[in-house]
């Protein structure tokens, strides 16, 4: 290879307005027309994708639906369907795979190509782009545009796939980082959210080109934390490999339905999400040392929190036992909302003597794991959630992508 070529080691595909697109695929009747995707047909919900003609009179994910409605007339309302875009989801994966293979997926509508060879030449990098967004508009369907950022890392890529929306493509070898970015506001940089640009701003930094000046030790400091380090090595176009990332925790909430708003449908609906959280677990291996519950009314006046630790464990019957003891005083009246968490992961393999731990308990809980990959989410639950067993299915959040095999609302 020719040294003084320009060398692309990332390409990142990027779906515009996803859901909405999605959507606007399976009916025709949608098509070029705005359209936002909400988790229910209510005013005081808010927007989770909208389409590309919505996003163009501000409506974007979290405009309310009351403000949506003003700010565009005509606008059309649509619940989700969440099993239509993991099915879409993994068609476009596969799509890509026929031109390059994935490396990561980062989010349901996000996914990273590592460029090795004579790919990473700029114009050839370039061509592959192309042939991606053409086979995923061909195979997966004509409304699926995309935009594809191609650079030195999985960070610049991504910004540079931001720039143009939709069906951009812009590339941004190591040598064109500064001309492309530099006079750009820090709050492009994926990552710095509200709080963190507050933050920067405050210390008198508002471009990018400002933060790039620095040393990667000194964004370390600005940053307060060794992201700031990474982050200024990816900024100046070198590649860090990324350590796996550690799942801290997780959560289900789910707001309840008309009918289960009262104190046993609450609680069994935190049962559901426990059963599910600790099948969860088991699947990733892990097993958890803090478990935290809450339940809400509509205003948050009148609401439980409670949290419990206890010597790892990822057994559903052990953890249900758990959410009931949290539970057992003071439900809210009428609760609207409730969530379950946990949290200190542990690997599973790492065995540690429990003096809970009731190995039969455990095995149940693997068989039960098995059974229902087998046949089916809910061939085989825990009694105390047969009676919500239709309900708090999986909703799709952009960090947890569904398998096929998950259980769809
Ligand atoms: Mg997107």
């Amino acid at each position: 290879m020719n040294p003084t070529q320009s060398l692309i080691k990332y390409l990142l595909v990027d779906l515009n307005s996803f859901f909405a697109s999605c959507e606007q695929q399976d009916n025709p009747k949608l098509r070029n027309r705005p359209i936002a995707v909400v988790p229910m047909l209510a005013d005081s919900t808010s927007v989770i994708a909208s389409s590309i003609e919505a996003k163009r009179k501000g409506v974007k994910t979290g405009t309310k639906v009351s403000d949506a409605r003003k700010m565009c007339p005509g606008i059309i309302f649509i619940e989700g369907h969440h099993k239509r875009y993991t099915e879409y989801h993994h068609k476009i994966v596969q799509a890509v795979e026929e031109i390059c293979p994935v490396e990561k997926v980062l989010s349901i509508d996000e996914m990273a190509c590592e460029l090795i060879g004579r790919e990473m030449i700029e114009a050839n990098a370039i061509e592959i782009a192309k042939k991606i967004k053409r086979h995923i508009l061909q195979t997966v369907g004509d409304c699926l545009t995309t935009s594809i950022g191609l650079g030195p890392n999985i960070l610049l890529a991504k910004m540079a796939s931001d720039l143009v929306k939709p069906d951009g493509l812009v590339s941004v070898p190591v040598e064109k980082i500064g001309q492309t970015f530099d006079h750009l506001p820090v709050e492009i940089i994926s990552g710095v959210g509200h709080n963190m640009k507050r933050n920067l701003n405050a210390k008198g930094f508002h471009t990018v080109g400002q933060l790039r000046a620095l040393s990667p030790q000194q964004l370390r400091t600005v940053w307060g934390g060794i992201v700031g380090l990474r982050l200024g090595e990816e900024l100046a176009g070198r590649n860090i490999p990324r350590a796996e990332t550690v799942t801290k925790g997780m959560s289900h909430e789910h707001v309840l339905p008309p009918q289960l708003r009262n104190p046993q449908g609450g609680i069994e609906i935190l049962l559901k999400l426990a059963t599910k959280l600790s099948s969860r677990l088991r699947e990733g291996n892990q097993k958890c040392k803090t478990l935290h519950v809450y339940m809400k009314d509509q205003y948050g006046l009148d609401s439980l929190e409670e949290s419990i630790s206890f010597s790892d464990s990822n057994d559903t019957f052990f953890i249900l036992q758990q959410v009931k003891k949290l539970t057992k005083s003071g439900a809210p009246e009428r609760p609207v909302k409730v969530g379950v968490s946990i949290s200190g992961l542990t690997n599973a393999n790492e065995e540690q003597l429990s003096l809970f731990a009731d190995p039969k308990s455990q095995k149940l809980g693997h068989i039960m794991d098995a059974i229902n990959k087998k046949f089916g989410a809910n061939t085989l639950i825990p009694a105390e959630t047969l009676d919500v067993v239709e309900h708090a299915k999986v909703r799709i959040s952009f960090s947890h992508i569904p398998k096929l095999s998950d259980e769809f609302e």
